[in-house]
């Protein structure tokens, strides 16, 4: 859009419609105080504005006027909302408690005001994109369960330097033989001030950073010294199974990190497994190379949770992948679900077309192991045969 020097671009009080970025020229952003003109700001080419009407929706705190001929670019709702929507829960947050803050001043600093507290209207809030919906006291409990993510995040920081964590093992068993196959590495985190915290809690946290890294190299490092120590109790050619998250996947140091553990410890890559979720693989640039590389060198992949998600088949039919986990919820349904027991069958006979191993998760009863069985589904996990012990408990189970 062009504007002529002197042009109004919009004028305070007016409803939110566009920022801009000034391209060529010069705006001014003022506010008329007891009738005089009070210039807050000229801006120059490269400077955005209007930017605050968009996030938090409210009406324009001040006027802007083309100081010069001027050239900008609109910016509009949608491409705002889309990236706020997408973005981190924690950002979202403070970028919320930040807007309240900077519209609560400047209703205090405004002269017809000057005399009133904090003029923030509560019901103003709901027209935020930033927490759309949601009533005053949701939106004072989603800014604390934020600021509680926050102090989450700087004790999980602590948590690696201290050595709050834990890893715990499941036995996979082989339902045919009823030996154990191998193990899938579990995470604990024993918290001094919070006690027992639960990996679906802090994983996720861990993963919208990057403390997953660090995390993770560590998980690689005890998992295979006690594979070795699994080994050297007798026990050969036992597998581990890592749980991966999406941002190891992206970790360019990744591979290399393991392949070193593999070498230090002496276990060869087709026993350390890999499980990584359906959502890992959508962005094909990253992870088509990471799991060929993966295979060549023989680590083998696990798609874990597999039938909650998109379930496409265009990632068995695209990776190279070595075996299926079939979900626990349907598994724990499929006594009394006929479909939780249906989508069991296929996905067990998906794996066996594409010759993938199936491994079933959350097996609770002896029914379940019949079933499975039954189906021809080979390998199982679950409370029925082990909870996740400590290796100590873990090697008595032989
Ligand atoms: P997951 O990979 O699906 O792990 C299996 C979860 O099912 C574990 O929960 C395990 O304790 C639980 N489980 C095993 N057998 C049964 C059963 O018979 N019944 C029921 N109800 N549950 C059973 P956990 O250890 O709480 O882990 C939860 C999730 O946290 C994992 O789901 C995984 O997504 C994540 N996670 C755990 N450890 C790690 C880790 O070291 N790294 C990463 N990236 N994620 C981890
Ligand atoms: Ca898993
Ligand atoms: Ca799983």
């Amino acid at each position: 859009m062009t504007f002529k020097a002197g042009e109004c671009i919009f004028e305070e009080g007016d409803a939110r419609s566009f920022a801009y970025i000034i391209e060529e020229g010069e705006i001014e952003i003022w506010r008329e105080t007891d009738g005089n003109r009070v210039v807050l700001n000229v801006l120059k080419s490269g400077s955005m504005f209007g930017e605050l009407a968009l996030v938090d929706a409210q009406p324009r705190s001040a006027s802007a006027s083309a100081r010069t001929d001027s050239i900008l670019t609109l910016v509009t709702q949608e491409q705002v909302n889309n990236r706020i929507e997408s973005s981190d829960p924690i950002l979202r947050m403070l970028l919320l408690v930040v807007m309240r803050y900077f519209r609560a001043e400047i209703d205090r600093i405004r002269p017809q005001n000057k005399n009133s507290e904090s003029t923030l209207d509560p019901k103003i809030n709901n027209n935020l994109h930033l927490g759309s919906h949601l009533s005053p006291q949701d939106l004072e409990h989603r800014i604390s369960e934020a600021v509680e993510m926050i102090r989450m995040e700087s004790e999980l920081q602590t948590a690696i330097h201290e050595g709050q964590f834990r890893l715990v093992y499941q036995p996979i068993i082989n339902l045919e033989t009823t030996e154990i196959a191998g193990f899938e590495a579990l995470i604990r985190w024993q918290s001094p001030s919070r006690g027992f915290i639960r990996p679906d809690l802090f994983i996720p946290l861990a993963e919208s950073t990057s403390l997953i890294i660090p995390i993770g190299q560590w998980i690689m490092r005890q998992a295979l010294d006690d594979l070795k120590k699994i080994q050297t109790a007798g026990h050969d050619n036992l597998f581990m199974s890592l749980n991966i998250a999406s941002r190891q996947i992206e970790d360019k140091n990744f591979i290399s990190d393991l392949l070193q553990e593999v070498d230090r410890v002496g276990v060869k890559p087709a026993q350390v497994k890999l499980e990584i979720i359906e959502r890992s693989l959508f962005d094909l640039n990253v992870s088509l190379p990471w799991v060929h590389q993966c295979r060549e060198i023989g680590f083998p992949i696990v798609l874990d949770d597999f039938g909650t998600g998109y379930s496409s088949l265009q990632y068995l039919n695209q990776y190279n992948l070595d075996t299926i986990k079939v979900d626990r919820s349907f598994v724990m349904q499929m006594k009394d679900s006929k479909s939780s027991a249906n989508i069991c069958r296929t996905i067990v006979d998906l794996s066996k077309y594409l010759d993938m191993t199936a491994v079933a998760e959350g097996i609770e009863e002896k029914s379940h192991v019949d079933l499975l069985k039954e189906m021809g589904c080979g390998y199982g996990q679950g409370y029925y045969f082990a909870k996740p012990a400590n290796i100590e408990e873990c090697l008595k189970l032989f």
